[in-house]
């Protein structure tokens, strides 16, 4: 019998193991692929509250700024002190993981999660481990399982994610001309109702584009500006952008992806699971020495990590919701708003991957005219 199971081993699952295994409980961590990290689904861009929270090894490059690309191939570039981190995905999620399993987690890979059963004192998990069945019981289970996440079909029937996007990447052989900028690009072009981009990673450029709804056209004109670099690795998923109205239940939590606690406005999710599993970890402390692992103890969860970044989420989920109805021609009326010295000035000064709301209010209150085009879009692309 274990305190806890995790089923899981991405950075929401591993940084909840490491806080519960740092104080001393048995957790055993599952996770359904034979090494951690792989297969790598993730641009890596973090901020520096990511770093710290890890100390992490696995950063390739740091960049200050953001190129951004309107419909009618105009530009802006947004400038900024603090830097952003390009992570080697893979490697984060061994940082990570070595974190959990240096404290104590037991770690066993190879182990896909088949079946969860809650009840009277116990959780009941089932999984394949190298082909054969086995069970294991705990206190209670957090699942950090990702986007599909079979912990929240089982547990959460009711529960589900309204919204998520598509994301397609290719890591290219090719040096961006500015290692100190990501390309982001905006319309109908790039993406449908979300953005498509390209991240400087040291020798390589990470190349891709999210929407409601893949379109190869979509990233071929991205990819096209590239003069066709060889393809090192393709990846690409689901990202919910819209989280959980309920992350707790009777001995059950979900972080990370899993819960749909992700930034809606941009599709990072590192830094919010990672939130989330710290929350999950000092949820379960509490209950286990309250001995109560009730649906209406464990509701501190949702509340606490609500409390910390839900508000956030919530007014970027509003600003994404209408950002994604906005046509071609407005999104390039805007793109010649935000070149406006006082604009690019705010957007410097208070621009923040992980909060980025603020901006946004700041932004549409110093140039109003913005709210026209956000508030009435001219609808001449596919968005949702
Ligand atoms: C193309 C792309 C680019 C992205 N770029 C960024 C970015 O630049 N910055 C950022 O912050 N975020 C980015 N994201 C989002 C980010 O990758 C996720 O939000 C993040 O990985 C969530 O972490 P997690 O631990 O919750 O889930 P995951 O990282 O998905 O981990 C879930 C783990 O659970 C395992 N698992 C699943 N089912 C089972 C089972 N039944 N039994 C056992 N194990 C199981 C999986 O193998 C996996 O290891 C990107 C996503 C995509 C698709």
């Amino acid at each position: 019998m274990y305190d806890f199971i995790i089923s899981g081993a991405g950075p929401s699952g591993s940084y909840a193991a490491y806080i519960l295994s740092r104080s001393g409980f048995r957790v055993l961590q599952l996770e359904e692929h034979s090494s951690v990290g792989k297969p790598v689904e993730c641009t890596g861009l973090v901020s520096k509250r990511v770093i710290e929270m890890t100390g992490t090894g696995s950063i390739v490059n740091k960049v200050h700024g953001a190129h951004i690309y309107f419909p009618d191939d105009s530009s802006i570039h947004i400038g900024k002190e603090e830097e952003t981190y390009v992570l080697e995905r893979d490697r984060f999620d061994q940082d990570v993981s070595a974190m959990a399993t240096g404290a104590g987690t037991f770690l066993k890979l190879n182990s896909k999660v088949n079946d969860i059963k809650v009840s009277g004192e116990k959780v009941t998990v089932t999984y394949r481990e190298n082909g054969n069945m086995r069970e294991d019981l705990a206190y209670a289970i957090i699942g950090a399982d990702g986007a599909n996440s079979l912990t929240r079909k089982i547990l959460f029937p009711g529960q589900r994610i309204e919204r998520m996007v598509s994301a397609y990447q290719i890591d290219g052989a090719t040096n961006m001309q500015d290692q100190d900028s990501v390309n982001v690009y905006l319309g109908s072009k790039y993406s449908r109702g979300f953005f498509g981009w390209a991240a400087p990673a040291g020798d390589l450029s990470r190349i891709g584009t999210a929407g409601f709804g893949m379109s190869r056209e979509n990233f071929k004109n991205i990819y096209g500006k590239f003069s066709n670099p060889s393809k090192i690795t393709i990846t690409g998923g689901p990202i919910p952008i819209s989280s959980l109205h309920k992350t707790s239940g009777n001995r059950s939590i979900l972080v990370g992806d899993a819960g749909g606690i992700v930034k809606p406005l941009s599709g990072g999710g590192i830094y919010t699971g990672m939130v989330s599993g710290e929350k999950a970890a000092e949820t379960l402390i509490k209950a286990y020495e309250n001995e109560d692992f009730s649906e209406k103890f464990l509701e501190t969860y949702h509340r606490s990590w609500r409390s910390s970044i839900g508000k956030e989420l919530s007014r970027d989920l509003i600003v994404q919701k209408f950002f994604a109805r906005i046509g071609d021609e407005s999104l390039t009326a805007m793109g010649r708003k935000l070149q406006k010295e006082n604009i690019r000035r705010i957007i410097n000064e208070l621009g923040d991957i992980d909060y980025p709301s603020k901006v946004v209010m700041q932004v549409l209150i110093r140039s109003p005219s913005i709210m026209r085009h956000v508030i009435f879009p001219k609808r001449d692309r596919i968005g949702k």
